[in-house]
């Protein structure tokens, strides 16, 4: 099972973090142990300062394939929920700075936490989701403003990868990251549901 993230896919986050707009889809990957699951809790790491929030449609891959044409991309996701990319923020920044490859800093233990999956009905339907902190909003997004929409990562992920069922796609986080401490409680929600608990420790 593979885990991939897209980086800077909502514009106003890239700028939050001074970052140039993507001309392609920017991938990175997450190993197996980031992933939580049930609502658990997130461990505060003890080698960063500065971890970070950022709340992403996840999508779920459920079938093999590889060199997906955009306009069959539906075929190969079935369903999403909200998900977490915990980010140590300080961490990468240095490591960026170096022109060093940033796992650390996004695919530690933990650093994934997924919510409930529901049916993703067309592909092309927007979706509005959000993130709160100790139950004030802090990230509000709608997939109209992703800079590649799902059907173009899917075709672009599978360039390089061969997408296997159960296969995970955090689809970027749109702006409003911020540091997380301990005791802090955040929910993520797609429309009013919330699909996703967890508890910073
Ligand atoms: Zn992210």
């Amino acid at each position: 099972m593979k885990i991939f993230c897209i980086g800077r896919n909502y514009a106003k986050h890239a700028k939050e973090l001074g970052n140039d707009l993507p001309t392609e889809p920017l991938v990175f990957c997450k190993p197996e142990t980031a992933l939580v699951k049930n609502n658990g809790n997130f461990y505060l790491p003890d080698f960063s300062k500065d971890v970070h929030h950022e709340v992403e449609i996840v999508l779920r891959v459920c079938k093999q394939g590889k060199h997906i044409a955009e306009k069959f991309a539906h075929k190969y996701i079935d369903q999403i929920t909200v998900g977490i990319d915990f980010t140590a923020r300080d961490l990468q920044n240095k490591l960026r700075k170096e022109g060093n490859p940033w796992e650390i800093a996004k695919g530690f233990d933990g650093s994934a936490p997924i919510g409930t999956f529901v049916p993703l009905p067309d592909i092309d339907t927007p979706i509005e989701f959000s993130l709160t902190k100790n139950d004030q909003i802090v990230q509000q997004g709608n997939t109209t403003d992703l800079i590649f929409p799902f059907s173009r990562l899917i075709a672009h992920i599978s360039i390089y990868f061969t997408l296997q069922q159960g296969d995970l796609i955090f689809t970027g986080t749109p702006e409003g990251v911020g540091s997380v401490q301990i005791g802090d409680t955040l929910k993520a929600f797609i429309g009013d549901e919330c699909l996703l608990q967890c508890a910073v420790k």
